[in-house]
């Protein structure tokens, strides 16, 4: 007749905790870390182990008895999150636990790096030491490593007001009617948009005022992943494109075609806001959009 296995339960425990001594090496780096301080050893060979050990692992050769401060800072090498703590982990949120390369050190040391979340941990990710408050001679006497500061965000609001130039002006009534308004120079024959009143190349006042057509060509063109009020969407592209007839080019949004098709050469016009919309401002252009000829040579 089978019988059913024997099974019995048992807890290997020393209530209180198991003493045991540290020896110099590992005393002494325990004895620093009570008092706020990390070091390692240096071995015969030159090298610094943190933690330190009694013998070099390297050539199994005892350490020199040199004890060098390292760090605080140190530097993640390798990490593996830890998105369930168990009762025992240091944090009750979860962490990662990282080898962390200590500023001064050769060797890394193990230790929980609280980053909030994985994303925000790499290799090469800067962390410092945040202290217990009760240090006692333990490894836990440093609570966990954090990363380091590297960006904050401020909030940012400028309220300013721009008084328009003559030429400005005179550039933004053309703009809503409908036209841009350029200007050639009688002397060395150069079209500028916008209008303006002298040649910034021959430094002559310039009298002739031209119309240019609402179509020319993309010179050159970002395709911008970061939103903007002025854009439509993200990703969106901004090109600088030269009305025909022109001689510089101006800067602009591009629209109604997908950012990835958007390329040097392409032929767009303007797409106006309805006329009753118009204001003395570059936003009666809602973008330029492809006018589906040919690209033209640059
Ligand atoms: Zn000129």
């Amino acid at each position: 007749m089978p019988s059913e296995p024997l099974v019995a339960d048992h807890v290997l425990e020393f209530p209180g905790g198991y003493t045991r001594t540290t020896g110099p090496v590992i005393g002494r780096f325990l004895t620093e870390l009570r008092d706020g301080r990390i070091v390692g050893v240096r071995t015969a060979e030159g090298r610094v182990l943190v933690p330190p050990l009694e013998y070099d692992p390297d050539s199994g050769d005892p350490v020199t008895g040199e004890y060098v401060e390292v760090g605080p800072a140190g530097t993640v090498t390798a990490w593996t999150w830890v998105e369930t703590p168990l009762e025992q982990h240091p944090l009750d949120r979860p962490f990662a636990w990282a080898l962390i390369r200590l500023d001064g050190a050769d060797t890394a040391l193990l230790h929980a790096v609280d980053a909030g979340n994985a994303k925000a941990l790499e290799a090469g990710t800067r962390v410092r030491p945040v202290w217990s408050t009760a240090r006692r001679g333990h490894i836990t006497d440093i609570a966990y490593f954090a990363p380091e500061v590297t960006k904050i965000v401020s909030p940012v609001k400028a309220a300013y007001r721009i008084t328009a130039s003559r030429s400005l002006t005179h550039f933004l009534e053309g703009i809503r009617r409908g036209v841009f308004t350029g200007c050639r120079c009688t002397t060395c024959d150069k079209v500028y948009v916008p209008y303006r009143l002298s040649c910034p190349e021959c430094g002559n006042a310039i009298t002739d005022e031209v119309e240019l057509p609402d179509t020319g060509t993309i010179t050159t063109f970002a395709i911008n992943n970061l939103p903007d009020p002025r854009a439509p969407e993200v990703p969106f592209v901004s090109a600088y494109i030269l009305l025909d007839g022109a001689d510089i080019p101006m800067i602009a949004l591009v629209g109604g075609v997908p950012a990835h098709e958007v390329r040097q050469g392409m032929r767009v016009r303007a797409e106006w806001v309805p006329e009753a919309e118009r204001t003395l401002s570059m936003s009666n252009i809602r973008w330029f959009t492809p006018t589906g000829e040919p690209d033209a040579e640059l």
